[in-house]
């Protein structure tokens, strides 16, 4: 079975083959760490994450990295506005960053590089662009010359002439040309800064993942990954960086989720429907919110809506409840995946929504199964769940446990006792009392001849 993906730079899906046989590069832009991940910020993570788990089904190796952006602007200002040093807002933030992306069962990356501690890969890199005549100093700034480089702008589809007219690049009077980017800028002496040829300073956001990219996975990888909104000029200017250092490819394939939106507008604090991964955690558990973000395919464009998180629960749960019907039945059961209509989805540029479809309708099949027929049904779901990242836990602990300030399963016990007792007392008015109670706080008995279970709604 082939994969295949969307390549941004071609326009085209292409099939996925990576440079050196069996053994894949993967490097994803990573947060900076400043404030708390929003649900925007965990959609690539979630994506990228289920390509991850993907490309090992296919290759030995797979090298994932993911970077953390601990020197910036808005670093220097949260640490300046909170009255702390750097590295205490840095810490705090990728240690809640990591926290929040284990909720949502994402595999941590394989590498996991740090800007600080790459500065020398970054000055080097920048002294070749100098000493290769694409970039040059000017009142202590190190700018990358966008007219040094022939075919600027393919990444994105734009020539210098459009990138004038948008308003995203900075015109300021120490570059030759305003599309010119910063590799390099001076350091004030109360910012973080290191010493460089030219002068104290600290390293562009651009060079960053350039120079990593280089150190940690060398100077072609295979895939590249982001939101839209980095494709310029984020990765534009890395291309530039790297393809002039060095030659060659960079990237083999640039791949780019598209935008979430809340409902139906753009994520904004001004508009107050900011909403943070923590928060919506305190409400919904990871494994629901990751459900919700694959439920449509990364190059379209998402509306996150409490309806849809809704859906996402209830729909875990049916999926939990059909596993908690085979829950006694051992798996030794190999499946093959080439032979699976959700393998084939996710392959097909990680189609995540027809892969959820392909497991209702295993779910579906399950429920008519015979029981000779049950036990590949059930290892089939959870082939599929594990390469989604879904559906791996004990599904009675899963309906059992809400998030958030639910019933407790202790109170809900107690409850289902009580009832019992109602029944054999004959006192059915009470049972049913207890069944309409806890309906009320969301949770429903089903009774049969084994007993009474309960699931969350
Ligand atoms: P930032 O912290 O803005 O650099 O974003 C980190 C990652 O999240 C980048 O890959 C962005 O493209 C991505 N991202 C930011 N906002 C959204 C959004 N609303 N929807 C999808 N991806 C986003
Ligand atoms: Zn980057």
């Amino acid at each position: 079975m082939s994969l295949y993906v969307y390549n941004t730079l071609s326009g085209k899906k292409e099939l996925f083959e990576p440079l050196v046989p069996n053994s894949v590069t993967m490097y994803v832009c990573g947060p900076t760490v400043y404030n708390l991940a929003h649900i925007g910020n965990a959609r690539p993570v979630v994506v990228f994450d289920t390509l991850f788990r993907l490309l090992q089904t296919h290759f030995d190796s797979v090298t994932y990295a993911r970077n953390i952006t601990d020197v910036d602007d808005k670093i220097i200002a949260a640490a300046k506005e909170g009255n702390r040093s750097i590295e205490s807002v840095t810490d705090e933030f990728t240690a809640k960053y990591r926290e929040d992306m284990a909720q949502l069962n994402a595999l941590p990356p394989s590498l996991e590089p740090h800007a600080t501690h790459n500065i020398e890969p970054m000055l080097a890199l920048t002294q070749t662009l100098i000493e290769k005549g694409h970039a040059y100093e000017s009142r202590g700034h190190v700018l990358f010359a966008v007219e040094s480089m022939a075919d600027y702008g393919k990444l994105s589809r734009r020539s210098l002439d459009d990138m004038l007219a948008g308003a995203r690049v900075e015109v300021a009077d120490y570059k030759r040309h305003p599309g010119d980017f910063v590799l390099w800028k001076p350091a004030a002496e109360d910012e973080p800064g290191w010493d460089s040829p030219w002068g104290r300073g600290r390293p562009g956001w651009h060079l960053e993942c350039s120079a990593m990219i280089r150190a940690h996975l060398g100077e072609t990888i295979d895939i590249h990954g982001g939101g839209r909104d980095l494709i310029f000029p984020h990765h534009e200017n890395e291309i530039a960086q790297s393809r002039c250092a060095h030659g060659g490819d960079y990237v083999r394939y640039w791949m780019h989720n598209a935008f979430l939106d809340i409902d139906g507008e753009k994520m904004s604090k001004s508009l107050g429907n900011f909403r943070t991964v923590r928060d919506l955690l305190q409400h919904y558990r990871g494994e629901v919110l990751r459900f919700a973000l694959l439920s449509a395919h990364y190059r379209s464009p998402m509306n996150f809506s409490a309806e849809l998180l809704e859906q996402a629960e209830t729909t875990l749960g049916s999926l939990y409840s059909t596993l908690r019907d085979v829950q006694d039945i051992e798996l030794d059961v190999e499946i093959p995946l080439a032979d699976e209509p959700f393998y084939q989805a996710l392959n097909d540029d990680l189609n995540t929504p027809v892969a959820i479809a392909e497991v209702h309708a295993l779910a579906k099949q399950l429920h008519k199964a015979s029981a000779g027929e049950r036990p590949v049904l059930k290892a089939r779901i959870l082939a599929a769940g594990n390469l989604l990242g879904i559906l791996q836990q004990d599904p009675e602990t899963w309906l059992q446990a809400g998030a958030g300030d639910a019933i407790s399963a202790d109170a809900i016990e107690a409850l289902i006792g009580e009832r019992q007792a109602a029944k054999l007392a004959k006192n059915y008015g009470r049972a049913d009392e207890i069944r309409q109670e806890l309906l009320a706080q969301g949770v429903v008995l089903e009774d049969s001849r084994e007993g009474t279970q309960w699931r969350r709604e």
